[in-house]
């Protein structure tokens, strides 16, 4: 079972800095379904490639029943395409020699990973059921170049006609660690099997993974449904909690299943809730924008612009500007925005900057209002001290907005397992009174006076699923 990846960034051979993996050397380790080796057959200052060579032990596989589903007969649990064909087995092996990599993370050049740069992967043996229509409708819409060479079942008996195997070449510009999330989903969605049950932590692996590509990828409920086995009430959890975490994502939600005039309650109220959810924090936000009289904002954290989507028609804000830490999120919010077709005026009116909320930066300065919507969360309790600083010490903009999840609301999620987060990039989540405490410390140390509102619908005891502050600057 072989992946490759090659790139022809300058120098080439960066590509072992963000693999952790050195392109000297021979990197071999044992896992329960075989071996992987990692190994570079080029690694120039113009063209690098890692190889992925795993050799899967069949008769191993099958000593260890757990990790192995029913399968037919015996013979079939010998002889099969699970040494060759890409399948779930690669994607663990992925996990297992590229997890750094995968998660973002580089030890020795940090600065490497968030840079898009040209990729090349390869897969000799891939199976798609499904097709190469499939193949291009999973990988296309994410901005790749699709290669494919359909191979047949037997070079020696031409009638015997094709198989369901493709040799595949798959180009794009994207930082590793994204592409590397996409393979990891998307192939065993191609094989359309796992070689293991799937759970509830499945579903965990999927969002994590899936973050921030999924929720709105066109084929969105086909990959759920086959990543997760077509176990259907994991497949709804899941879908359940990506509408939660991408609003946008709800029109075509019901569509896609064909239920659009059909709709279970329960599904129309989970269809409702997300949307309603998003919308409102949006419009929550917006309308203190607009009682605050600001001219200028800019949304720390936009995401994929959808305050930024509000923002920019308001008749007296003359300034809109978004930041984020992810170039991928970036490009959707341009893409969302119709930037290139927007009006002139509108052109002018908006800036996107990339950035991070942990470092102090001059180009946040200078705004009546900064908002930070369904942000905090995501950064470790560790480094809010330095973001309050960036924001209200050096930032210091005439107000500040903050929205996070109001924890104890999460009890009402039926699909939510007690204890855990809304969403898997989630470091914590606040009961009111922890939110409460912490924005009134942050008032007084910085000299802003801290109001509270709600965001969502209300229940008498928990509360509204969403918490927002409103600082406003007292000196
Ligand atoms: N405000 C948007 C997005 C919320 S999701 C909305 O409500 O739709 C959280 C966003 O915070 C993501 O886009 C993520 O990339 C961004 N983010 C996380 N850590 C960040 C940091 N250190 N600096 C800037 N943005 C960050």
């Amino acid at each position: 079972m072989l992946l490759t990846i090659t790139t022809t960034h300058r120098p080439a051979t960066d590509l072992g800095y963000l693999l952790h993996k050195n392109p000297a050397r021979l990197h071999s380790r044992r896992q329960s379904y075989g071996v992987a080796h990692v190994f570079y057959p080029e690694a120039g200052d113009d063209r690098c490639t890692a190889a992925l060579f795993v050799e899967v032990d069949p008769v191993g596989l099958v000593r260890d029943r757990k990790g192995f589903s029913a399968t037919a007969g015996l013979m079939d649990q010998y002889v099969n395409d699970r040494p060759y064909a890409a399948s779930s087995l690669l994607s663990a092996a992925m996990a297992d020699t590229f997890g750094s990599a995968m998660g973002g993370r580089s030890a020795d050049r940090p600065e490497l990973v968030e840079i898009p740069i040209p990729l090349e992967f390869t897969l000799p043996a891939l199976p798609c059921r499904g097709g190469e229509s499939l193949l291009r409708a999973l990988f296309e819409p994410l901005g790749y170049h699709v290669d494919a060479r359909q191979l047949s079942l037997d070079d020696r008996f031409p009638s015997w006609g094709a198989s369901q195997y493709f040799s595949v070449a798959l180009k794009t510009t994207s930082t590793l660690h994204l592409a590397l999330t996409h393979l990891y989903v998307l192939i065993p969605v191609l094989d359309n099997t796992k070689h293991y049950w799937v759970d509830e932590d499945e579903v965990e692996k999927l969002l994590a993974k899936g973050e921030p590509w999924l929720s709105t990828h066109p084929q969105r409920d086909l990959i759920v449904r086959r990543y997760l086995k077509h176990r259907r009430s994991l497949a709804d959890l899941a879908i359940d909690r990506l509408v939660e975490s991408d609003g946008s994502a709800i029109d075509d939600a019901g569509a896609a299943d064909g239920t659009e005039t059909v709709r279970g309650d329960e599904q129309e109220q989970r269809l409702e809730r997300g949307m309603s959810l998003n919308e409102r924090r949006m419009e929550s936000v917006a309308g203190v924008v607009e009682a605050l009289r600001a001219s200028s904002v800019i949304d720390l954290g936009c995401g994929e612009g959808r305050l930024l989507k509000q923002l920019l028609p308001m008749k007296g804000v003359s300034r809109v500007t978004g930041m984020d830490v992810s170039h991928r999120s970036l490009q959707v919010a341009r893409e969302r925005l119709n930037l290139e077709r927007m009006s002139k005026m509108l052109q002018d009116k908006l800036t996107l900057l990339h950035g991070s909320l942990v470092y102090r930066d001059a180009r946040f300065n200078g705004y009546d209002v900064a908002t930070v919507v369904e942000v905090i969360e995501h950064l470790d309790e560790s480094r809010l001290g330095i973001f309050t600083r960036v924001v209200f010490e050096f930032a210091r903009p005439k107000a500040v907005v903050v929205t996070t999840p109001n924890s104890e609301y999460n009890a009402k999620f039926p699909s939510l397992p007690a204890g855990r987060f809304r969403h898997p990039d989630h470091r914590f989540e606040w009961t009111r009174a922890q939110f409460e405490e912490w924005a009134q410390q942050q008032a007084h140390r910085f000299g802003y006076a801290v109001r509270f509102e709600s965001i969502g619908d209300a229940d008498p005891t928990l509360g509204a699923p969403t918490q927002m502050a409103v600082f406003t600057n007292q000196q």
